[in-house]
């Protein structure tokens, strides 16, 4: 393999130019040319490159966002418009191609492989966590410090007002971010997909700890389908129960930020491990870690196996707050 390209595609992700800083220098301590793909899938299409040498990657290790940019592309989700991506693929002579995204990045990227020579290997880099076949996704862990920040501040609100919290935080259909966070912001209740509750199980539980002596609590909820939804439910509490709260929704200050060690740490070790991938020969899959070790896992699988989070996280939720 002598050329090789990488993109990032869908939601941004801190980590995702270390990952990049590492893929660029493993390619070239290999003597693999590697070349730049601006904007994702709409810049393949577009034929938007950059070269990437060593001195393209420096200083860049704790940046978030990514240097390559990303977008959201549905021309890619046609025939017509992977055509165009593959026909880019073949003039700048790729054998490789390294996509940094999620799920429906790895998504396009089972038809990519299927549809064209160049080998495929994704890294998984998403704060959502919802990737099959790796136990962390690139962006993660700097996420769920960034929502934890946010609950310790508001606990000291919470506690200075004898106030209940919403606190709504981003994973999209998964309840990742919030489980985390949660657990490491002690917070009272937890209402993510995986595990729904109603309205009058948590007024239920509320109340019981309000007459306990509680005076304040902090609910993380998960945005889920619909952002915005902890207003709503925050509402219904209040016309059930009387207690009065206050929301806050976290939004997109999760996403952006300097990557924590953890997160700078699993990029560098994927970005590597995609190039030796490639180096091997071995493509259509998707390098993660599980038990801390490399783990490939066939593009096809990452986003057809479901991702849970582990069970065990979710009753301690239950046990600590009671
Ligand atoms: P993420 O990779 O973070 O999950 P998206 O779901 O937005 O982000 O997907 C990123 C891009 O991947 C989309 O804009 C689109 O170009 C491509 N993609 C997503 N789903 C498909 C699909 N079913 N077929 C082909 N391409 C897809």
């Amino acid at each position: 393999m002598k050329r090789v390209g990488i993109l990032t595609s869908g939601g941004d992700a801190p980590g995702m130019n270390a990952c990049i800083r590492a893929a660029v220098r493993t390619s070239l301590a290999n003597d693999v040319e590697i070349l730049g793909i601006r904007r994702g899938y709409a810049g393949l299409i577009q034929g938007e490159t950059m070269p990437m040498e060593r001195k393209t990657v420096a200083n860049i290790i704790q940046q978030g966002g990514t240097i390559l940019g990303t977008a959201r592309s549905e021309e890619f989700k046609t025939p017509e418009g992977r055509t165009l991506a593959i026909r880019n693929l073949q003039k700048e002579g790729l054998e490789g191609l390294i996509l940094i995204g999620g799920d429906g990045t790895f998504r396009g990227g089972t038809l990519l492989s299927q549809e064209c020579g160049v080998q495929v290997v994704g890294i998984p880099g998403t704060i959502d966590n919802d990737v099959y076949g790796t136990d962390y996704t690139i962006g993660f862990d700097t996420a769920v410090n960034c929502a934890l920040k946010a609950i310790d501040r508001i606990r000291d609100t919470a506690l200075s007002h004898d106030r209940l919290f919403f606190v709504e935080v981003m994973g999209r259909h998964t309840g990742f971010i919030a489980l985390e966070s949660g657990i490491s912001g002690g917070a009272e209740e937890l209402i993510i997909p995986e595990a729904p509750v109603t309205v009058a199980s948590l007024c239920s539980r509320l109340e019981r700890n309000f007459e306990r002596g509680k005076k304040s609590a902090i609910v993380v909820v998960a945005e889920s389908e619909q952002p915005g939804d902890s207003f709503r439910i925050a509402r219904e509490v209040k016309e059930k129960t009387g207690i009065e709260s206050r929301v806050c929704v976290l939004g997109h200050i999760q996403r952006g930020g300097s990557p924590t060690a953890r997160d700078r740490v699993l990029a560098t070790k994927l970005g590597m491990a995609a190039v030796q991938a490639l180096l091997r020969g071995k493509g259509g899959c998707m390098i993660g870690e599980v038990n801390w070790q490399i783990a490939h896992t066939p593009l096809r699988d990452t986003w057809e196996k479901g991702k849970q989070p582990l069970s065990i996280l979710m009753e301690m939720i239950k046990i600590l707050s009671d």
